[in-house]
């Protein structure tokens, strides 16, 4: 089933994790009223001496067909907690840090006791961490599921449902899930120049956030129209190239200066 070009890629992502080749790309979340950043998430890169830059919507796939997306998951878990003790250490900053798992690697059984010896070892505070999960680990909807997040809720971390709107799930499913706050999906964001339907697709995902009780992130801001239109229906937080695009440690660190 597997192509050649896709098993090439899968070995080369196997040595990339074990060599400490992937690196972390960190994106500011806006909070749209104080134009404060509130945190960020992190995001993969990786480069390959042959490949060249790898976009994650290549190599994330890949590793979840192949499983080394556990690996990868564990290892981004890592990253980003040391990153957030490096910052807090170097400007005084509590920053929350997000970090996306992928539907396989959530539904691992061990995943919560993994991801507490992760906290003990990098003696991360839980507060600062925060899980990006999509809708689809939400499908299957369960008494187990429902537990898994409330042992992270428990934790102290803080949970995000991704990319909002497009998963085709059932919406029943939101009520029962202790998450945090609702990512709405660019594609909403960026069709919101096309006209009021779509910008009332917008509108209703934050009052349904709202009546939940849940925050909304926009993702994929761009410009200031949007910008303005989401402020005018009370979204709370925003990210996108209009404020940043995601960051390596240097330049998030100079943007963090001049931030100051
Ligand atoms: P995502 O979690 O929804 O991340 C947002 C994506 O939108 C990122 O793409 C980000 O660079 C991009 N983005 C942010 N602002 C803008 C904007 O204003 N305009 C446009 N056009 N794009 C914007 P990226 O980094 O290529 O990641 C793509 C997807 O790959 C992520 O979507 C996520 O699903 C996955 N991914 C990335 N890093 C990880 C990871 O560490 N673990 C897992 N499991 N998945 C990851
Ligand atoms: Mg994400
Ligand atoms: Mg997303």
């Amino acid at each position: 089933r597997m192509d050649h070009r896709a098993l090439e890629m899968e070995t080369k992502l196997y040595k990339a994790i074990h060599q400490d080749l992937l690196e972390l790309h960190y994106q500011p979340k806006i909070d749209i009223k104080s134009n404060k950043m509130i945190g960020m998430e992190a995001l993969l890169r990786w480069h390959d001496s042959e490949l060249g830059q790898i976009p994650p919507n290549k190599f994330i796939p890949i590793a979840e067909e192949s499983g080394l997306i556990c690996d990868i998951g564990e290892w981004v878990l890592r990253k980003a907690s040391l990153q957030i003790l490096q910052w807090k250490e170097q400007y005084g900053l509590n920053l929350r840090v997000a970090v996306n798992i992928s539907p396989t690697h959530f539904e691992e059984p061990c995943f919560i006791d993994r991801l507490k010896i992760i906290i003990e070892e990098t003696k991360v505070d839980p507060k600062s961490l925060e899980i990006e999960i999509t809708e689809l680990s939400m499908m299957h909807y369960n008494k187990e599921l429902i537990n898994k997040i409330k042992k992270l809720k428990d934790l102290g971390l803080t949970i995000s449902i991704d990319d909002f709107g497009t998963g085709y799930s059932s919406l029943s499913y939101l009520k029962n899930f202790p998450v945090d706050t609702l990512k709405i999906d660019r594609s909403f964001i960026v069709n919101m120049i096309d006209g009021d339907s779509n910008i009332a697709m917008v509108s209703a995902i934050i009052s349904l956030a709202h009546a939940l009780k849940m925050n909304v992130v926009a993702e994929g801001v761009e410009t200031e129209y949007e910008l303005e239109i989401l402020k005018k229906h009370h979204c709370e937080f925003v990210q996108g190239y209009y404020f940043s695009k995601p960051l390596s440690v240097s330049d998030f660190d100079r943007f963090l200066e001049n931030n100051r």
